[in-house]
């Protein structure tokens, strides 16, 4: 049978998750206990199952993990009053407020108010500089994610025509980024762009964030290209469904990742990764 191989992104997750608490028993070694502390507003479904998630897998790792309950009708003062003793605690080393807040709260000033060394969500205006700068800070997971699942497959992006699908500032954008400092060709698609098959068809690397089913068509894929799937869509039926048609683009493709089981699991891998660095490096700065 043809087909692309798989990018598997739950055993790379794996890799990188033991790497981490490798990383985690040597700083506690050294006397540094590193610390993540999610913030939680709210009564959300999804947001607690995601929220319970990280702190599974964040406590496995090694870390010391708190999660800070709020209610959906916290005003924006006390909100911005937890954020900011957060950040200035010198035991916490990572923060991490879940997404989306409830309505009537500002996320962007929430954000702001987080010690750019310990957003392990890459968020921060600060880091976002830093990354359209080219200059070292945290990375948003799911695109760090997407490029260590490259890296660990061994494709490199240098020269390659990219063809990202979504502009959002927690994925398509600075997955753009990020393909761009590889020295990737970029192209960044939305929903106002004409003749979006066109584009993919041209792509030796597709990156699909949309949260449209299937949207991206097997057909429009070229023969042998690598394509990553971001879009994670329930159906009716409860059902999994990614933004790419994966049977018929497996069919094309050389190396194509599969919902679930992809880039999913590299977001939490790299929510411990960026984790893991902050406490490194607040460790080391904090010792003098
Ligand atoms: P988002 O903020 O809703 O952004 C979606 C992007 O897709 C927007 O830029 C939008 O264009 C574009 N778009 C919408 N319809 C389009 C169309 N018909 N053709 C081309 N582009 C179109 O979503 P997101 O946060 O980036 O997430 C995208 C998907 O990834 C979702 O399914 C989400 O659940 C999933 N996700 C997965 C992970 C993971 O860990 N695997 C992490 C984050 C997100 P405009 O800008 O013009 O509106």
């Amino acid at each position: 049978m043809s087909g692309a191989r798989i990018l598997d992104g739950k055993s790379v997750a794996a890799d990188v998750r033991a790497e981490v608490r490798q990383g985690v028993t040597a700083l506690v070694a050294r006397g540094v206990e590193p610390s993540l502390v999610v913030v939680l507003v709210g009564d959300d479904p999804a947001s607690h199952v995601y929220v319970r998630n990280k702190d599974k897998a964040a406590t496995e790792a090694g870390f010391a993990v708190r999660t800070v309950r709020l209610e959906a009708a916290t005003p924006q003062a006390e909100l911005e009053r937890v954020v900011r003793g957060l950040s200035e605690d010198r035991s916490v080393h990572g923060i991490l407020v879940q997404m989306p807040l409830p309505k009537g709260l500002d996320a962007q000033r929430v954000i702001a108010l987080i010690d750019p060394r310990k957003d392990v969500d890459g968020l921060t205006p600060e880091n976002v500089a830093a990354l359209v700068m080219g200059r070292p800070g945290h990375r948003p997971c799911t695109p760090a994610g997407c490029l260590v699942l490259l890296d660990r497959h061994d494709v490199p992006l240098e020269g390659r025509h990219v063809v990202v699908i979504g502009r959002s500032m927690l994925v398509g954008k600075p997955f753009s980024l990020l393909a761009l400092e590889r020295n990737a060709t970029v192209t960044v698609a939305h929903s106002r762009t004409r003749d979006l098959p066109d584009h993919v068809r041209r792509a030796d690397v597709v990156v699909a964030a949309v949260g449209r089913p299937e949207l991206v068509r097997g057909d429009w894929i070229a023969p042998g290209a690598v394509v990553l799937d971001v879009g994670i869509n329930r159906t009716a039926e409860g059902k999994l469904l990614g933004d790419v048609e994966f049977g018929a683009a497996r069919e094309r493709a050389s190396l194509i990742t599969p919902v679930p089981g992809g880039v999913g699991p590299m977001t939490i891998a790299m929510l411990l990764a960026n984790t893991l660095e902050a406490a490194r490096a607040l460790s080391k700065s904090l010792v003098r």
